[in-house]
């Protein structure tokens, strides 16, 4: 008979990542955990269609601390990890880490967690200690490996997490040479939401007859989360949002902004309405971000207004509201922004303030989502008055951005698994596709 794969007991985990799943409350596998666990525990290589909110971190964190484990073969060294996960932003690899050490409690493997944009110091202090499995971004992970502080040749198994987004991070050349510097015969996974030609090409060179698994979001934007539209004037947007808040008594609101100014901008605005907002974007200390993120996380601060990146990997369970109160200009993102609501099963609204302007990028969303998302009129705010055209702001150029050698732009902190999971904002080095964050 064949194990029924809906059930976590069926996936051949030993006790110990049992009895952590059983901690966290999780009654089943979502569908790439069922796919992507037996695979990697049968020591095979992975390539896996999956993004954010699948489930995919514990698809491949449980399965790979089984078999680290199981590897009797090496004994761990300071600076030599087992098993390496890279991933794109800070925000990613502080959710993995805080991962790998709730499913990983009972088992007695060390983790740590590297990423740049921080003082380096207290990592190479840290790596002092063995470690068996290394949570890093790419840049900050050369720059170890640089001053030789970690050595990559003891590699068991290796995570590519976000693939497709450390592409578009620019990040090829670094994963290209942190893959040089890796043993031949190896276990590696490969995870991407999409599987543009350079994904497959990097997938050939890295992975050796990979059982492949592709899985859609848990929320795919048809399901679970209420889509609405409200056609209104720019410069109307702010007293829409600030009237549908208060309306709808709307009490845990986070709010899509194209830009950091525009961010800033609405938070400030929107307190003067006598509502409770911050922003939280790139240019926001380290401190301020994780404040804000936890007051809106328990629930203390109503609205956090956010940019595309800053919000990316921001993992909050039952979060009920999103507003784009700007449509992103790459329809993916709209997707992404949208699955920040009705995650974990729960239903959410999302809710977009579309102006003339916008129109063509809904309809890029709509296409992408195979469905149009109903316009709803709020009396007072109907339909538009402006031209098209009459509502672009003018922006100043922008100095062409470099990025070279050491000179990363990861704006990434360090930290280790040890110190929650409230850590807000990430940023994009070398990002191609966004005009502004
Ligand atoms: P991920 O796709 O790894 O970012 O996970 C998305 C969310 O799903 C996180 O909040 C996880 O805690 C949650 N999650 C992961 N596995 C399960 C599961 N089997 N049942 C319910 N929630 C889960």
């Amino acid at each position: 008979m064949s194990a029924d794969l809906s059930k976590f007991t069926e996936l051949g985990l030993l006790p110990a990542l049992l009895d952590a799943i059983a901690d966290t409350g999780y009654t089943d596998p979502t569908p790439i955990q069922s796919q992507a666990i037996p695979l990697v525990l049968a020591g095979g290589d992975l390539l896996a269609a999956a993004q954010t909110g699948t489930g995919k971190t514990a698809g491949f964190t449980l399965p790979l601390l089984q078999r680290l484990s199981e590897i009797h073969n090496t004994r761990v060294t300071p600076g030599k990890p087992r098993c390496l996960i890279i991933t794109p932003t800070r925000e990613l690899a502080a959710q993995i880490a805080d991962s790998v050490q709730t499913y990983g409690k009972h088992l007695p493997l060390k983790s740590f967690v590297v990423f740049g944009g921080v003082n380096i110091n207290p990592q190479r202090m840290a790596l002092r200690k063995p470690v068996d499995i290394l949570i890093a971004t790419p840049g900050r992970l050369l720059d170890l490996v640089g001053q030789n502080i970690v050595d990559l040749s003891k590699i068991d198994i290796l995570v590519l997490d976000e693939a497709d987004r450390m592409l578009d991070m620019g990040f090829i050349h670094d994963i290209k040479k942190i893959l040089r510097l890796l043993p031949k015969k190896r276990q590696s996974l490969l995870f991407s939401a999409t599987f543009s030609n350079d994904i497959r090409k990097l997938a050939h060179s890295l992975l050796n007859k990979p059982g492949e698994v592709s899985v859609t979001p848990r929320n795919t934007a048809s399901e679970l989360v209420e889509q609405t539209v409200h056609l209104v004037d720019k410069s109307r947007k702010r007293q829409l949002l600030s009237q549908l808040i208060t309306d709808n008594n709307w009490s845990q609101v986070l709010v899509f902004t194209k830009t950091k100014h525009g961010a800033n901008r609405l938070a400030e605005q929107l307190g003067k309405d006598g509502i409770q907002a911050l922003a939280i974007h790139g240019n926001k200390s380290q401190a301020a971000r994780t404040k804000a993120l936890a007051q809106f996380k328990d629930g203390s601060l109503q609205v956090l207004v956010a940019t595309d990146i800053a919000a990316r990997g921001i993992d909050i369970d039952h979060l009920p509201n999103v507003v784009n109160y700007e449509l992103p200009h790459v329809s993916e993102d709209y997707v992404h922004r949208i699955g920040r609501t009705g995650r974990a099963g729960s239903n959410g609204q999302a809710v977009s303030l579309v102006n003339i302007d916008e129109l063509k990028l809904l309809k890029g969303i709509e296409k992408l989502i195979g469905r149009t998302i109903p316009r709803v009129d709020v009396e007072g705010f109907t339909g538009h008055t402006e031209a098209p055209g009459s509502t672009i702001v003018e922006r100043k150029p922008r100095a062409p951005r470099k990025r070279s050698g050491n000179q990363r732009s990861e704006n990434q902190r360090p930290g280790n698994q040890k110190s929650g999971n409230q850590r807000p904002g990430n940023q994009r080095p070398g990002n191609r596709r966004r005009k502004a964050s």
